[in-house]
């Protein structure tokens, strides 16, 4: 007889701090591939063994329905009829649909002309009420807390412990695939409920079914790498919209998760960002541009020989989906030509150039 999955809450039911009768409001996120990458570690001139964590094939293209599945269900439990986030996009397409699943309205506060256009779509696509404001998404976090704290409106962002409890899966699912934790995670750092929540998952694999523990490599975008340098940014700049975030509201728990894992955060600028999705493409991932950082990180540390990867095995985490953010591929792509509908015009230009 064959069982189905079952999506990340009643896979990992008994590792998760949940209401024990909370039902599930699910998509069946998770279980999502661990690819190895063998063309990629060897450009790096290393021998070792390299594996991409593919979450931008979740339901909604990116790891935040782990997080979504477990605050929706538990905010539809006791009987919440709104939920509420700010998102640079992909919180907001994810609370949208999850939302929908159990009837609820959900309003989502993005950055005016700051959220990519695959986001807002599924945003708007779910059925979310989205409401642009002329500031940052530091701003919006703050408003939308304000707003749950006077208000029967349930908090979805990262803030909401809840959203870690479904986030930490990942981990698990990493451990469960290789038998044991990597020694190596490099995974992007935006608010840093995700980092937070690997480094949760991965202690308590660890002291429950004596798994390792790995040490874990966070990586901002240099525009805005609040925890690099010490500081909150006010007005922080990248590409990599998913972590455009100045004030991280989980930046000291991320900071121990990097001196506790003998880690470290680190930030990598847009051009390496950027060379790192291609060198992804180049593999067959396409990924959105905040989902390269993993990959960028690892490889500048490992050119500036702080980070040795001989014999190890490193897992990247591709946060979310290429398809989210379309412009950025299609910008920086040189003008195709339109020929003619005839055999000898194309022959001419595949085999001639
Ligand atoms: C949300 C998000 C991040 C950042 O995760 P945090 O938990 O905010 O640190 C990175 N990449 C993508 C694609 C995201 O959607």
């Amino acid at each position: 007889m064959t069982k189905s999955y079952p999506g990340v809450i009643e896979k990992y039911r008994n590792y998760l701090t949940i209401p024990a009768s909370m039902p599930a409001v699910t998509l069946l996120e998770g279980n999502t591939p661990l690819i190895p990458i063998p063309s990629i570690s060897k450009q790096l001139g290393a021998n070792f063994e390299l594996w991409i964590k593919f979450e931008g094939l979740n339901p909604t293209g990116s790891f935040k329905d782990r997080g979504m599945t477990v605050a929706i269900s538990e905010a539809a439990f006791r009987g919440a009829k709104i939920a509420i986030c700010a998102s640079t996009g992909n919180t907001a397409a994810s609370a949208a649909a999850y939302s929908a699943r159990a009837g609820m309205r959900s309003i989502v506060i993005i950055p005016a002309g700051k959220v990519a256009t695959g986001k807002l779509a599924g945003a708007i696509a779910y059925g979310a009420e989205v409401i642009q404001i002329d500031g940052s998404f530091d701003q919006a976090l703050d408003l939308v807390v304000k707003l749950s704290e006077k208000h029967p409106i349930a908090l979805v962002n990262s803030l909401n412990p809840f959203r870690l409890e479904g986030q930490k899966t990942a981990a698990f699912e990493i451990c469960d695939t290789l038998g044991d934790a990597p020694d190596w995670l490099s995974l992007p750092v935006g608010n840093a409920g995700n980092i937070t929540a690997y480094w949760k998952g991965f202690k308590q694999y660890h002291s429950e079914i004596k798994t390792g523990l790995p040490q874990i490599l966070g990586v901002q975008a240099s525009g805005s790498a609040p925890l690099v340098l010490g500081h909150p940014i006010d007005n922080p700049e990248t590409i990599a919209t998913a972590i455009r975030i100045g004030r991280p509201a989980r930046g000291e728990e991320a900071l121990l998760a990097a001196s506790e894992s003998n880690g470290r955060i680190i930030s990598a600028t847009d051009e390496e960002i950027l060379s790192a999705q291609r060198l992804l493409a180049s593999a067959g991932i396409w990924v959105e541009p905040a989902s390269a950082a993993g990959l960028a990180g690892l490889k500048k540390q490992i050119e500036e020989k702080k980070l040795d990867p001989s014999d190890k095995k490193i897992v990247i985490v591709c946060t979310g989906h290429g398809l989210k953010d379309p412009d950025i591929v299609i910008e920086g792509f040189s003008k195709t030509k339109v020929l003619a509908p005839e055999l000898n015009t194309l022959e001419g230009y595949i085999l001639n150039g």
